[in-house]
């Protein structure tokens, strides 16, 4: 199995351990595999045969991973190479109030929080780290809102490698911030915002030889492409008519139109489905590019409380856009307090999630409300990461620290003494 980086703009190929980011054209580079060699290979039975269950002492990851699964039109590594966490497998999950919610009854949240890091970032990760290791490199690094650095500093302390992680200082959500410096990595708190921190980690795997895990790197997308490959198989190969998610830097966006088409040219699906890319009003330059029928790239200064899509230069831009044609895909913005009440709403279901992962319900519950979902399609909104990475956000809602929270359940101050405690219970129930 031949895989190659080929540049998305020129068509440039590179061999696949080329430590290379973007073209020399400047294109951004796609881990390219050959269809045509693998179409005989791959088939709905080859992976229907690898699922298994719970993971056993012999457990090996290229069936118990929900990504690894798939290396065949990921990164056809062998198992001894793989550094996997037993990533993916997340649940998808129905529940009356979030269909009633977004107005479709046929509505499934898929919930990327159950990753082993919290977010869908592990599924990218443990391809990058995987492709770290087989080129021998000597550190690893990335330019993080949080998700991403929690993501690198665990996978590569399993995999022993040195990890440099460069935050936007006072910029990044408790439980991110904790967990990059609980798995050890080296952390930078640069002064300076998200833009800054990513031109200075680029400068630096260039002069010292790091390799860079941001998701310019092509291999982070091709792990996160399991995502969809996931779904697809949950609905036994019929796929729903929508996929919603989350849209900041692209990555995600990039992903899924790739995976889409392959799995179609490969013959695992028959149709595709549409891609809803949902970004935050007040960082939403793909939104307003897609306004303009991308006649324009669009850049902006980032303002949302969902701090993992708060991005005004997305990366993958360009990956992006290829998508929405590969899926007839689309692109849709929503408010702050939109993402708040849908967050609320993922919460009260006792699913929960992050900020950032609830924009992908309130884009869809406006998707229908506009008549461009109908009602009676099947919908899987992607939540991307857990309830607990940004407990600040969440208290806040519920504390009388977010205006019009309609969704608020405040704590309630009660003095120590069983009458006063009772009459309040009987009050409420
Ligand atoms: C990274 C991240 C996103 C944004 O994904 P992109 O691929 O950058 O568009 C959304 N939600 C969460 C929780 C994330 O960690
Ligand atoms: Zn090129």
């Amino acid at each position: 199995m031949t895989i190659s980086l080929r540049c998305i703009s020129c068509k440039k190929e590179y061999p696949s351990n080329a430590v290379r980011y973007v073209c020399d054209c400047g294109g951004l580079l796609d881990v390219w595999h050959n269809l045509d060699e693998l179409r005989p290979q791959v088939s709905r039975g080859l992976f229907d045969g690898r699922l298994s269950g719970p993971p056993g002492p012999k457990d090996v990851p290229t069936t118990t991973s929900g990504v690894w699964r798939y290396r065949e039109i990921i990164l056809p590594a062998s198992p001894a190479d793989i550094v996997s966490r037993r990533e993916g497998n997340t649940t998808l999950y129905e529940h009356p109030k979030l269909s009633a919610y977004v107005g479709a009854a046929r509505f499934y949240a898929k919930h990327e929080g159950e990753n082993p890091t919290g977010s869908f970032k592990d599924r990218g990760m443990t391809v990058g780290t995987t492709q770290a290791k087989l080129i021998g490199a000597r550190a690893v690094a990335c330019a993080s809102t949080g998700n991403t650095s929690a993501s690198l500093a665990a996978y590569a302390a399993m995999a022993n490698i040195p990890a440099l992680v460069f935050i936007p200082a006072g910029k990044i959500a408790a439980g991110k911030l904790a967990q990059a410096l609980a798995y050890g990595a080296t952390t930078l708190q640069i002064q300076g915002d998200f833009d800054d921190a990513m031109r200075l980690v680029r400068e630096v795997c260039d002069n010292l030889g790091v390799y860079l895990l941001n998701s310019l790197n092509p291999f982070r997308p091709e792990g996160q492409k399991s995502i969809i490959f996931e779904i697809l198989q949950g609905f036994q190969w019929n796929p729903p008519d929508w996929i919603a998610l989350p849209a900041g830097n692209l990555g995600n966006t990039a992903a899924f139109g790739k995976a889409l088409y392959e799995a179609k040219e490969l013959g695992l699906i028959d149709k595709i489905p549409r891609l809803a890319a949902i970004q935050a009003a007040g960082a939403s330059p793909f939104y307003q590019s897609y306004r303009g029928n991308f006649g324009k790239r669009k850049i902006m200064k980032a303002e949302t409380v969902a701090t993992a899509i708060r991005i005004g230069n997305p990366v993958s831009y360009s990956r992006a856009i290829r998508s929405l044609e590969w899926t007839d895909g689309l692109v849709e913005a929503v408010t702050d307090a939109e993402i708040m009440d849908a967050k609320a709403m993922v919460d009260q279901s006792g699913i929960g999630c992050e900020p950032a992962s609830a924009a992908s319900v309130a884009g869809t519950r406006k998707l229908v409300a506009k008549g461009i979902i109908r009602p009676d399609q099947t919908v899987v909104s992607i939540l991307t990461g857990n309830l607990l990475k940004d407990p600040g956000a969440t208290v806040a809602y519920h504390t009388g620290d977010w205006p019009d929270a309609r969704l608020a359940n405040s704590p309630i101050k009660v003095e120590a003494e069983l009458s006063a405690v009772q009459k309040t219970i009987e009050k409420i129930l």
